[in-house]
């Protein structure tokens, strides 16, 4: 019979974040098309149990709680030691964690610690016929795997926003606590601040609907023979301000930025979607003066509705890598998008 554990850690409101209600939702399905399974929550922060009562409606028979101040910032050695406490008292076979950096730091040595296995960036995790099976992507998001073990604990680390979250109500339950002795040398790291950019420079945005990218051609020189690069960066900060979309980048563009040539001013490397970049997951994506490489465009493996705006129309895009594409001048395009959502069209 297997014991599912869910672990998650508490936000500072005292609150569950939607990656821990997707990694519930996950284990709960799981859970479901397991006979005889068990499923149990270990909650882990300053005080859990509001955390704990705000899942109460979901099939989670038993909880536990490691808690207290020392438990409250994201350490290895904290985190690691209340997982394994958890672990143990439920008596875990598979657990279920968010792939947030904060567990997926802790994963592999947890596992380690129970001589069990730890698998990544899982998307999917089924049961048939008593076997548990999970899937995962690989090669830049163009393959996809799935894989079984033996091997128990089996920690699974689920890639946030690829489950929906559960949406398990509320109520009032019981979290059992479980002791950790610390040792003084596991409290040697602290967290002596967060550093985050400024709300409006935080252009990327995992949990927008919509994903803009924009490509090189918005510094190219136009059908004038110069190049429009602070009309490019008003057009596209407009947009995100109204539409507030997550924002992405080619390669070439945030490219140019290191070579000392002309670019938007709000774009870094993190921002690149592609095989040499992020493969982020949106419901929508809108791409722009960019020509839609194989390199770039497997980046948009998790876009749900792709749509471009290119000059060209044999570019990348049109050759099947869009659903829609728009040929057409996107600085004039854009312009009129703006338009119309400060008219509130
Ligand atoms: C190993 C490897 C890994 C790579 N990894 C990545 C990656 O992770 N991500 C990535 O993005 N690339 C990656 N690349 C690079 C990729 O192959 C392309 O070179 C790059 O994506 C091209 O960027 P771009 O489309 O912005 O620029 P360009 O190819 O210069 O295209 C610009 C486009 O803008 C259009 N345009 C110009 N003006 C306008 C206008 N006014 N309105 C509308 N359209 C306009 C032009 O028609 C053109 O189609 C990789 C390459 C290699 C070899």
């Amino acid at each position: 019979m297997e014991t599912i554990l869910v672990l998650a850690h508490t936000e500072a409101a005292g609150t569950l974040a939607q990656s821990a209600r997707e990694a519930l939702h996950a284990a709960a399905t799981l859970h479901k098309s397991l006979a005889d399974s068990k499923l149990v929550v270990g909650l882990i922060g300053d005080n859990v149990q509001a955390s704990a009562n705000s899942i109460a409606a979901s099939p989670v028979t038993k909880y536990f709680g490691v808690t207290g101040a020392d438990f409250s910032q994201s350490r290895y050695a904290t985190d690691a030691a209340a997982a394994e406490a958890i672990c143990k008292a439920a008596q875990a076979t598979i657990v279920v964690v968010p792939a947030t950096s904060r567990w997926a730091r802790v994963l592999p040595g947890v596992a380690q610690r129970f001589g069990g296995r730890a698998d990544t960036h899982i998307t999917g995790v089924a049961a048939a016929d008593g076997k548990i099976s999970v899937s995962r992507w690989y090669y830049r998001q163009r393959m996809e795997g799935e894989l079984t073990r033996t091997q128990r604990p089996w920690f699974l680390g689920i890639d946030p926003g690829s489950q929906v979250a559960c949406d398990c109500g509320t109520g009032t339950v019981v979290v059992e606590m479980v002791a950790v002795n610390l040792p003084a040398a596991s409290k040697r790291t602290s967290v002596v601040g967060l550093r985050e950019p400024k709300a409006e420079a935080q252009t990327i945005r995992p949990d927008a609907q919509l994903l803009f990218v924009t490509g090189a051609g918005w510094t190219k020189k136009q059908a004038d023979g110069q190049t429009h690069v602070p009309r490019a960066e008003e057009l596209i900060l407009g947009f995100l301000k109204q539409s507030r979309a997550s924002l992405g980048s080619s390669k070439s563009l945030v490219d140019q930025g290191g070579e000392g040539q002309a670019v938007l001013s709000f774009l870094s490397h993190l921002n690149q979607v592609g095989q040499t970049g992020a493969t982020p997951r949106h419901a929508k994506g809108l791409s722009t003066c960019c020509h839609g490489e194989e390199p770039h465009t497997v980046g948009w493996r998790f876009i749900g509705e792709r749509r471009a705006i290119s000059l060209d129309p044999n570019c990348g895009w049109a050759r099947g890598k869009a659903d829609v594409l728009y040929v057409a001048d996107a600085f004039a395009v854009m312009s009129k998008v703006n338009e119309l959502l400060a008219a509130g069209k």
